[in-house]
């Protein structure tokens, strides 16, 4: 067959059709940071470029001087992705200057992470790749922050780093510790005095790991004291529905009414929240409803006790309960109401004003989104903002519904591919 040579117009179409598939691959990873897999190298590559304000870390070398360094950016909630490891001579003082990114978190929690995840550390550290202080931090953000079972994951890519680091390869597949053993666990304590909440998280997790079910785990949860929070509420309010249930509504904190009662969602912005499922035709009772903090924050206002948004020690604090429910339950959808849930379980980036009712997959479900706490109906400033909001969220839950039912929004291409 004879060979046609190319015409220009033809090199011209090509070499458009590359700067198109370019600009589209570069649009889909910077224009939507809420589409991008959470832990690639493409996304290292973006946040890398276009971060300015990336925290370069010195230390010494020591697993000693990582771990001090690695304990301080946890507090401070700095990202991985934020931070670059120096090997140096010096290490930075005092250990880092990172007092302008956060605010100071002097009741920071004590984080409790597997064992194994020490050892492993300790090892990488003794390696020579410059990476290595990088991969462990990674590591151990994820373990606090998104599975405490990432070790149990041999093909994640950030264990597989971490794996790579140690003088034998085998170390991460060895065996899994047992489920009540609590000598899986290490307390990578942040300065908490001892015998304080580092034994208190570590009683309850090993609450949570004896639980054989849901029932037990709420049972389990009556006698947790992990933070503060539980000293000036009435009683933990757990969870309600049935263990089947595919969505999951997941609230910040119960409320005056809810502490009283004992259950989710029982008072004003319950009244809102059942008129929506009632508008949309869904059962309350095949509904999971939870809140990301189990017990109420609340100050006195003369004889009335008004809502405090809780902390992120205590959100974190409160987490495993939360992450045990999840996987009793295993629901299809989640929806979060309001910021602080769809912060805790989407992302820290999450904005509802941006990205309320839009689907993302999700570790937890295989759909998750967030949508406005029905008690914002309540505190809006006139009617016509109170049915806005209200019709807000009941469109969202009839579309996180017709997920759940299968009849939704997957056909019509208006969901996300993953969580921020
Ligand atoms: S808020 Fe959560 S972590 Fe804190 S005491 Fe109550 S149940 Fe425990």
């Amino acid at each position: 067959m004879e060979e046609r040579p190319s015409t220009g117009e033809e090199e011209n179409r090509g070499g458009f059709l590359l700067l198109f598939s370019y600009l589209l691959f570069v649009v889909e990873r910077l224009g939507d940071p809420f589409s991008r897999p959470a832990w690639n190298l493409n996304q290292r590559c973006v946040t890398m470029i276009s971060s300015v304000q990336m925290l370069e870390v010195v230390i010494t070398g020591s697993f000693e001087s990582w771990q001090e360094h690695a304990r301080e950016l946890l507090r401070r909630q700095v990202h991985p992705d934020d931070v670059r490891w120096v090997h140096g001579e010096r290490s930075s003082s005092p250990p880092m200057n990172v007092a302008a990114i956060e605010p100071s978190a002097a009741d920071a929690p004590t984080f409790v992470v597997p064992r194994r995840f020490v050892e492993l550390a300790r090892a990488a550290a003794a390696h020579t790749s410059s990476d290595r202080w990088a991969t462990m931090y990674r590591v151990l953000w994820r373990l606090v922050h998104e599975n405490r079972r990432l070790l149990d994951v041999p093909e994640d890519l950030d264990v597989l780093a971490l794996a790579a680091l140690q003088p034998s390869q085998q170390a991460i597949r060895g065996p899994t510790p047992s489920r009540t053993s609590t000598a899986g666990t290490l307390e990578f304590e942040l300065g908490a005095p001892p015998g304080g909440s580092a034994a208190k998280a570590a009683s309850q997790a090993d609450a949570i790991a004896a639980a054989p079910d849901l029932d037990a785990l709420r049972a389990a949860s009556v006698s947790c004291t992990a933070c503060e929070l539980y000293k000036n509420a009435t009683q933990v309010v757990f969870g309600r529905g049935p263990s089947t249930a595919q969505l999951m509504l997941v609230g910040e904190q119960p409320g005056d009414q809810e502490d009283l009662q004992g259950a989710p969602f029982v008072g004003p912005a319950g009244e809102v929240l059942d008129r929506a499922l009632a508008e949309i035709g869904l059962d309350r009772r095949s509904v999971y409803i939870s809140n990301v903090v189990k017990h109420f924050k609340w100050e006195p206002r003369g004889k009335r006790r008004i809502h405090q948004t809780p902390r992120a020690n205590e959100i974190q604090a409160c987490r495993p309960w939360l992450e045990a429910e999840l996987r009793f339950v295993k629901p299809r959808v989640i929806v979060c109401l309001g910021s602080t849930a769809a912060q805790a379980l989407i992302g820290p980036q999450f904005r509802i004003t941006r990205s309320r009712g839009e689907l993302y997959r999700s570790q937890w479900a295989p759909w998750i989104m967030g949508t406005y706490h029905p008690s914002a109906v309540l505190r809006a400033e006139d009617p016509a903002t109170a049915d806005r909001v209200y019709r807000w969220i009941a469109d969202d839950l009839r579309n996180a519904a017709s997920v759940e039912n299968g009849s939704g929004l997957e056909a019509q291409g208006s969901w996300r591919r993953q969580k921020p």
